[in-house]
């Protein structure tokens, strides 16, 4: 008689087993959503600068913001992790950058965690649904939307890289700015302080610093909890739609056209969304198109087919999402 081969728990292939890896990318996230506060509270306490926002700064603030959006929204999310269009090693090195500057995390893990979101979309192994994580199903509302909104950061494990991001991991311009990432996402927190001081002396360069770099840092962090968590909640779905994506379009008008949620996780690689009057990146994209900035924009073909695509015939599975 033969002994029954004792069950082995298997082992998910997409997230990294490793304690280090794992506890090092949470404590990077950590430092990466504590530092601009920090920063923000050491300015505030022990200036003299005035706290209130300068016209000079306020500018700032704002051009940052877009910056950093643009950097998330079109380099991250459309460019580097769907392939939505083509650009030259520059416009890259501007996207990385720019969306390095969001304090996000490094290119290739931010990519990485994307593209396995959209591999598991609401089921066990997404990063960051307010559904479900690495453990299984999240059944509290209020609890699934704290993960999803930032929570995911110190909790998930590590996406693994070789399975999600082997055409970034061969990217010179990529590779480098990954690798050398707080050089880059510090110099983004400190740069409209060099501004300030540029324009108009000390107390500039201490009031743009903390509107423009901490106070602006501290909302991007928000903004991006707001797209991951209130955009899988709050909204309608696509016909066909397999998951909890939803399209809101209060939200899609702040988020610069990433709340189409629902479309987006229906049609992941076109470079601009449906309904396109709301999907403000794709407009920008459409315009640096005419500059010749970037190229190769994927376009819908018909948009009665795209509406009522499956996911697996829009190519959604798998690496087929990039
Ligand atoms: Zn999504
Ligand atoms: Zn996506």
């Amino acid at each position: 008689m033969t002994t029954p081969t004792p069950f082995k728990p298997t082992i998910n292939p997409h997230i990294s087993q490793s304690a280090t890896l794992n506890r090092s990318k949470h404590l990077s996230n950590a430092m990466s959503m504590v530092l601009p506060a920090l920063l923000a509270v050491v300015l505030m306490t022990s200036t003299q600068a005035p706290w209130g926002p300068s016209v000079f700064s306020i500018l700032l603030t704002v051009l940052f913001f877009v910056l950093g959006s643009m950097g998330l929204g079109i380099g991250f999310h459309r460019h580097f992790t769907h392939h939505a269009f083509k650009t030259s090693a520059a416009g890259k090195a501007v996207l990385g950058v720019l969306g390095t500057w969001s304090l996000q995390g490094p290119i290739v893990s931010w990519v990485a965690d994307h593209r396995r979101h959209h591999r598991f979309a609401d089921q066990q192994y997404d990063p960051h649904s307010p559904w479900a994580d690495d453990n299984g199903k999240i059944d509290n509302r209020l609890a699934g939307w704290f993960h999803a909104h930032m929570g995911w950061k110190f909790k998930v494990a590590v996406s693994d890289e070789n399975r999600y991001v082997p055409d970034l991991l061969k990217d010179p311009v990529v590779m480098f700015i990954s690798r050398h990432y707080w050089a880059v996402a510090i110099a983004g927190l400190l740069a409209p302080g060099v501004l300030g001081l540029l324009y108009g002396g000390w107390d500039e360069c201490l009031t743009c610093l903390l509107w423009a770099g901490c106070i602006r840092a501290i909302l991007l962090h928000q903004f991006e909890g707001v797209a991951n968590s209130i955009t899988l909640l709050f909204g309608s779905k696509v016909d066909g739609s397999q998951d909890e994506s939803r399209n809101n379009l209060w939200l899609t008008v702040v988020l610069m056209g990433e709340g189409l949620h629902s479309y987006h996780h229906q049609n992941a690689t076109l470079a601009m969304n449906e309904p396109a009057r709301f999907d403000a990146f794709g407009h920008v994209l459409v315009f640096f198109e005419h500059l010749g900035m970037v190229w190769g924009l994927r376009r819908a073909k018909k948009p009665q087919e795209v509406l009522t695509a499956h996911p697996a015939q829009a190519g959604l599975q798998g690496t087929a999402t990039i």
